[in-house]
């Protein structure tokens, strides 16, 4: 459609397009997107709180923390965030939490670990238990919230052995964005990814992992093709934006196994033929321009 008849846009902001391999230049799975006039922060891997602070002036108005699933390089990144906002005094209570089942229990047991310093902090006197403690809403796939103009979608995902993995899809009039999650090829994905404007991937470089696992034994390579079960290759990602008829496919969660962004462009590109960009942390796309 014609984007100048549009009213609004949904834009996107890259927080981390890394994997739970340390990285300097791509921290742990994030994204931050800017919708009507709420922000709302899909998973928080670690590095997640800082690239939030180069990217967003206004942190404190997140109002949700949507979560894809609990693994352990989506949400690393949580603690940091949440003290920062606690000590911080960026709000009086945090952003509401959604999740998978097990989030509820997650944030729990975090507080617990932390609880020597939550025992100091609040027998000063100067901040309450209230604005560290979330309120969450654990999900089921087809949950839908909507707000006064606009929407959010939560849909499940194949990511097994992972129970409960979570794909999201936003919309704000006819701006659609979604987000991948962990997945491999599924159902599921390829019907919610439908008509996106943009459409936020993981990727693993299809010949690296295939390298890897012929080149290892024993645990190492039932490693590697697990991972290759549960994931997204670059080969596959391109059918699932192309049948989707996604305007613009941009990846992250880079698995690049010893390969480069230019190949995973070329795997993409036999099959999809549409704009097309290899995520990098900070980068910033807005359906608007699309
Ligand atoms: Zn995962
Ligand atoms: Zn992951």
């Amino acid at each position: 459609m014609d984007s100048s008849n549009r009213v609004g846009s949904i834009s996107v902001t890259l927080l981390g397009t890394g994997t739970p391999i340390p990285d300097r230049d791509r921290h742990g799975p994030s994204q931050l997107i800017k919708i009507a006039r709420d922000l709302v922060l899909v998973d928080c891997g670690p590095g997640t709180l800082h690239r939030l602070l180069e990217a967003e002036s206004n942190v404190s108005a997140i109002s949700h923390v949507l979560l894809t699933h609990l693994h352990s390089d989506h949400v690393s990144g949580l603690a940091d965030l949440l003290w920062a906002g606690w000590v911080g005094r960026w709000w009086t209570t945090p952003p509401v939490f959604v999740g998978p089942p097990g989030t509820e229990e997650f944030i729990k047991r975090l507080l617990y670990a932390f609880e020597e310093d939550i025992r100091l902090r609040t027998e000063e006197g100067s901040v309450t238990i209230a604005g560290l403690h979330p309120s969450i809403h654990e999900i089921e796939d087809g949950w839908t919230k909507t707000f006064h103009e606009w929407s959010v979608k939560g849909f499940r995902v194949d990511h097994y052995p992972v129970k409960h993995a979570f794909g999201y899809r936003f919309e704000h009039d006819k701006n659609v964005v979604v987000i991948s999650g962990d997945t491999c090829i599924c159902e599921n994905l390829q019907m919610h990814a439908q008509d996106a404007d943009i459409f936020v991937c993981e990727v693993v470089w299809a010949e690296g992992i295939k390298r890897a696992i012929e080149t290892s034994h024993g645990p190492d390579k039932a490693r590697w093709e697990r991972i290759l079960r549960y994931h997204m290759s670059s080969l596959e990602v391109g059918k699932v934006a192309a049948n989707a008829r996604v305007k613009h496919l941009v990846l992250s969660h880079l698995m690049l196994m010893n390969g480069s962004p230019a190949d995973l462009l070329v795997d993409v590109r036999s099959s999809f033929d549409g704009k097309l960009t290899v995520g990098e942390d900070l980068a910033k796309f807005s359906t608007k321009a699309e």
